[in-house]
């Protein structure tokens, strides 16, 4: 074995090889000084193992490899049905490593092994085998503007993608940003979340098994301010796409702004849900519960707002406690019957408490949770778990209703009038996800057109779907991915003009 990867046990005990490097050119390297990064196991704090951790010069040399990967005629001249094929393979492939890909992101990151398996590893097998069918179907168009002159237009790559992926969907998220990049013939720097370093190394080496040319896609791990600026700050990157907390987003904008870097932000939200009196309650409140505590409560389009008519407020209340504690089991993600594993890091775990304290300092009322959870059974006391936590008797001026917490963490407040729920859905900063439950068909679509967001979910709550366009308006983000709208990040539009014949 190279000293770039390494022989694992997971705790299912899976064995399988990690690799430890940067990728770079289809080739395993080191960091250009030698630095490494750890990863933590959540559920126990123990270390997993370390990883190579790029530096700005290796950032450097990833990005001459993805701008010579744009030259060779192996990338550049391929025919789009031939690069879809690639992507198709590589969606197979995945297919094929599940298990595998689905343990390391359970270890890594803390998510049940069923979601692992069952949600974000089908989500990049389905993500990458939909944009590899859109990759000969991205066309420009021919414009009339009468005989003597004409107009096309040629789709082009955007070039060099610096792509910065969060902690709380590492393979799904490389996914979503990987499959319109590479449909539209771009060249690739992604750098995973230094908190998840794993699932992403394991996922390289099938990359090169699927055939994509060197320096095509060029996977890191680093720091946030230090290999994430500098991919931010690149003069050659020619775009960036970040998710993340919008206080990132920011910076990475002022940063981008270098060489006026085309960009895409999926960044923070506060996720109003909207339940009226009519709606069907039992499945408001399912699908609420859903929408807050799935992924230990780590989603950007989390519903953790829910705002429920006055005349049923108690009764919601009291059945979505009851639903919280039954079904929100929280402990061992390898075990079958967990539904919620621990929080990613102890900086998110005592972020979350803190939120806990705040909640009830600001004279909220803390109905259920909000307990470090220290797992039955545990001689150790380790891991970052944390009871799922509902506050009500919020008000609008409270920081734990306006700020996102991203944990399963959710408050519960009362409107009286369609008008007012839809004037306290929009009284945030956010404008990500929302939900609306009701029955009244006209009102669902009115409250839809009324919500200031990028996605509204009728009767249900948190679907996501890679055929479906997925952003978010006001300061939630820029651009969309997924869908036909993703690929607009990663093209740009030549027009050319044609003269047929006019003379002067
Ligand atoms: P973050 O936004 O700081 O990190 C996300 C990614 O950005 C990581 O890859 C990180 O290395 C990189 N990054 C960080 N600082 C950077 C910089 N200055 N320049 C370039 N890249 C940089 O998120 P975090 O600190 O891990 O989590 C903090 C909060 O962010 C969470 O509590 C949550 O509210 C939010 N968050 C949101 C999402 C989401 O999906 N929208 C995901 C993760 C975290």
């Amino acid at each position: 074995m190279s000293d770039l990867a390494v022989e694992l046990t997971a705790p299912n005990g899976r064995k399988y090889i990690q690799p430890t490097g940067l990728f770079i050119n289809n080739q395993w390297v080191k960091s250009s000084n030698g630095q490494k990064l750890t990863s933590i196991n959540p559920t126990d704090e123990s270390e997993i193992t370390s990883v190579y951790a790029a530096t700005p010069e290796d950032v450097d040399t990833a990005v001459a490899a993805a701008r010579m990967a744009l030259k060779d005629p192996s990338w550049r001249d391929i025919s789009p049905t031939d690069r879809g094929n690639m992507m198709i393979t590589l969606s197979d492939l995945i297919a094929k490593h599940a298990e595998t890909l689905a343990t390391i992101e359970t270890w890594d990151n803390g998510k049940p092994y069923n979601d692992s398996l069952g949600g974000d590893v089908e989500e990049v097998k389905g993500c990458l085998k939909y944009y590899g069918g859109y990759a000969d179907k991205i066309h420009g168009q021919t414009i009339d503007v009468g005989p003597s002159k004409f107009a096309y237009t040629i789709r082009e790559p955007v070039g060099v993608c610096g792509q910065i992926i969060p902690w709380n969907y590492p393979l799904a998220m490389a996914a979503w940003k990987l499959g319109p990049a590479l449909a539209c013939g771009n060249a690739v720097v992604i750098k995973a979340a230094e908190q998840t370093p794993l699932s992403i190394l394991y996922f390289a080496n099938l990359i090169k098994e699927a055939g994509f040319p060197p320096g095509v896609v060029n996977i890191l791990n680093g720091y946030g301010r230090e290999a994430g600026a500098a991919i931010a700050t690149h003069l050659g990157i020619d775009k960036v796409a970040f998710t993340g907390s919008t206080a990132t987003g920011k910076e990475i904008m002022k940063m981008a702004a270098v060489n006026m870097k085309n960009i895409t932000l999926e960044t923070g939200g506060k996720s109003p849900l909207i339940v009226f009196a009519d709606a069907e309650l039992d499945q408001a409140v399912k699908w609420a519960h859903v929408g807050i505590m799935s992924n230990q409560g780590q989603i950007c389009t989390a519903t953790s707002r829910i705002l429920v008519q006055d005349s049923i407020y108690d009764s919601f209340v009291s059945a979505f406690k009851k639903q919280v504690q039954e079904v929100s089991v929280v402990g061992d993600p390898f075990a079958e019957t967990t539904f919620q594993g621990p929080q990613i890091t102890k900086s998110q775990h005592e972020r979350v408490l803190g939120y806990v304290k705040t909640g009830i300092e600001e004279g909220a009322t803390l109905v259920a949770g909000g307990e470090a959870f220290v797992k039955e059974g545990s001689a150790s006391e380790k891991g970052f778990f944390i009871t799922p936590t509902v506050f009500t008797g919020v008000k609008p001026s409270m920081k734990i209703y306006r700020e996102e917490v991203f944990g399963p963490f959710v408050v519960i407040a009362s409107f009286s009038t369609e008008e007012e729920a839809v004037n306290m859905a929009n009284d945030t900063m956010y404008g990500l996800g929302s939900a609306v439950f009701t029955r009244d068909l006209t009102r669902a679509h009115r409250v839809a057109r009324n919500i200031e967001a990028g996605m509204v979910w009728i009767n249900s709550s948190n679907d996501s779907d890679w055929r479906i366009p997925f952003g978010g308006v006001k300061q939630s983000g820029i651009g969309r991915e997924l869908g036909e709208a993703g690929l607009a990040g990663y093209t740009q539009v030549k027009a050319v003009h044609v003269n047929m014949g006019t003379r002067l």
